[in-house]
């Protein structure tokens, strides 16, 4: 999602007439997009800063993203060479914002959080010339009690589905074949137009845009996953058979503590229908380690979860205290080692059940979108519908195969990759 913020402010600074350049050295203008989930990608960002004003002396510097929203005016304090900060949910103000700044102001903010508008822009600068995310929601209503995306990035906003359905053709005319829909929690879509479509008739139709060849969608909320978009993938095949759904914790008294609105059953419920499918769904999630009071048998239930799911692949990660949220005055914090540990106690147990589950997929063949070439290995880089790496050799073509669709036989299997040979 930050990524394709990224592109989006990109391609608002291109329409007022900047110009983008390969590195910082070249820039006039700096922007820095940030990430404050986890408190390692904060510090990263005011280390960073502090790097840029040491190599880039002379420069104008703008943070955007969610350190931005969430220090505010105190970045001006931390690092006074700061001249704009920004939140997502003011990037529709940046255009303004820019003039501010070209007269010299040097303390200009866009961190207003009461938005109903969706930041679109007249067009995005892609980085990938053939998969484009396309963001439907922004923002979130829940509350989990360990996170800041509420305080970041506001409350949510969904976009028109005609100007999802609009962007979508747009996206075919230019070549792309692949959609990957974003939003912190797409099952709550709500076509705001008087049409009223929800997140599964949006996915399908979507996915019935003339030229587009596969649509993704990221991140599920399991409270809000319904049936019927395991029946739209059932329906259309354009729709891949994957779906990232973040469980946090297999236990349900720890769910509750996370304040994620459902119980490891309901969850398992939600995975039923995901086996149930016609064509097999590769299914991954998040996973969090450590939240304040996890006991052992805990983490015996999250252990106990991976194998009951059996998880194509998951992100595992320590729990982070982090401001203004509920968890923050929780008692019981895991010392970090502890945390350290569990973590890699998950990540082996992980490990173990990807390398099961991939060897099942040698001698079966895969289509697959070529992402590159990687010179190192002389394998070709294709990605499943299932959103596997299936790196492949195809003997006797010099051609550049990025962006084309092959059928590749899978002929050996790891825990993060297969690896396999071109048929056609
Ligand atoms: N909206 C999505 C959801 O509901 O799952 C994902 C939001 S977040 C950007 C991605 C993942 O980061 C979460 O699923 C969670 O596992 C992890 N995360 C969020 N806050 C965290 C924290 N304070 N400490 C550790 N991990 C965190
Ligand atoms: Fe954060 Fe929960 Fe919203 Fe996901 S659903 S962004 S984890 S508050």
């Amino acid at each position: 999602m930050n990524a394709h913020d990224s592109e989006k402010v990109i391609g608002t600074l291109v329409g007022q007439g900047y110009s983008q350049v390969a590195t910082p050295e070249e820039a006039e203008l700096v922007f820095y997009n940030t990430c404050s989930i986890r408190d390692k990608a904060e510090q990263k960002v005011f280390h960073r800063l502090q790097q840029f004003k040491k190599d880039h002396q002379g420069k104008t510097f703008a943070v955007l993203g969610c350190v931005a929203q969430q220090e505010g005016e105190k970045i001006f304090e931390k690092a006074p060479h700061v001249s704009l900060v920004c939140g997502s949910a003011s990037y529709n103000q940046l255009p303004q914002l820019l003039v501010q700044l070209e007269a010299g102001n040097r303390r200009v903010t866009g961190l207003s959080l009461d938005t109903e508008e969706t930041f679109e822009t007249p067009f995005a600068r892609r980085d990938n010339p053939h998969r484009a995310y396309l963001t439907i929601i922004e923002g979130c209503d829940k509350s989990c009690a360990y996170c800041v995306v509420p305080f970041t990035r506001g409350p949510e906003r969904s976009r028109t589905s005609a100007s999802v359905i609009a962007e979508s053709a747009e996206l075919s005319r230019a070549g792309y074949t692949e959609i990957q829909l974003l939003g912190q929690n797409v099952n709550s879509y709500r076509d705001p137009s008087p049409a009223g479509w929800d997140f599964a008739t949006l996915l399908d139709n979507v996915g019935r845009v003339p030229g587009i060849r596969r649509v993704r969608f990221t991140t599920s909320h399991p409270r809000d996953f319904r049936k019927e978009i395991i029946d739209a993938i059932d329906r259309n095949p354009v729709l891949c058979n994957h779906v990232h759904l973040p469980v946090q914790s297999g236990s349900t008294r720890v769910l509750k503590a996370m304040q994620r609105l459902y119980t490891r059953e309901e969850y398992m419920h939600r995975i039923a229908w995901m086996k149930a499918a016609e064509r097999p769904i590769a299914i991954t999630t998040d996973i969090i380690v450590g939240f304040p009071g996890e006991t052992l048998d805990d983490l015996d239930a999250t252990l106990g979860l991976l194998d009951e799911v059996g998880y194509d692949s998951i992100f595992s990660f320590k729990y982070s205290r982090r401001p203004n949220t509920p968890a923050l005055a929780l008692d019981d914090q895991i010392p970090e080692e502890e945390k350290t540990r569990r973590l890699a106690v998950v990540q082996e147990h992980q490990r173990a059940i990807q390398i099961q589950r991939n060897a099942a997929y040698v001698d079966t063949v895969e289509e697959c979108l070529v992402e590159g070439f990687n010179k190192a290995t002389g394998q070709w880089i294709g990605r499943t519908s299932q959103h596997k790496t299936l790196n492949f050799l195809r003997p006797a073509s010099d051609a550049d195969l990025t962006g084309q669709y092959l059928d590749v036989r899978v002929t050996r299997a790891g825990p993060n990759s297969l690896a396999g040979e071109a048929v056609n």
